[in-house]
């Protein structure tokens, strides 16, 4: 049985560029032009918290969320990875996955912060040239996650 909420974004829109789509969980590429792959890991059923969460369903969100990290780190080279889960705007379970570089618009505050700079054209660039790479490793290292 599915929970889906109307008027909750999340319930009624993938919430970004779907990478990869399970039967419990989604993954999106958000669409920021500061922060070339930044990820999401949306969980399909509206609830609120992890701990909404059977202990196995748990498990796997949380193992999505490294293997989603892994990838990030690795195609992206940020200088840190930042992890977020807020739900405060939309009580539906999502957790950020952000790559973060010391250039960035807000480091070494987080991406919601007041901005800081503009990154230049040259970096945003060269993070934006390494989405198809991220698309590609994001589906094959999640091809096993039903
Ligand atoms: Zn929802």
């Amino acid at each position: 049985m599915s929970i889906r909420v109307s008027g909750c974004e999340l319930c009624e829109s993938p919430g970004g560029e779907v990478l990869h789509q399970g039967t419990q969980f989604r993954v999106v590429l958000v669409d920021d032009d500061n922060y070339p792959g930044f990820c999401r890991v949306i969980w399909h059923d509206h609830v609120k918290e992890v701990t909404d969460l059977s202990e196995l369903d748990r498990m796997l969100l949380m193992d999505v969320l490294w293997q989603v990290e892994h990838v990030v780190r690795e195609v992206m080279q940020p200088e840190k990875i930042n992890l977020a889960s807020f739900g405060n705007m939309v009580p539906h379970l999502h957790w950020h996955v952000i790559p973060r570089y010391t250039d960035d618009a807000h480091f070494p505050a987080p991406v919601w912060a007041e901005a800081k700079r503009q990154p230049t054209a040259v970096s945003r660039q060269a993070r934006t040239e390494r989405l198809p790479a991220l698309r590609m490793k994001m589906q094959q290292r999640l091809s096993t996650y039903l």
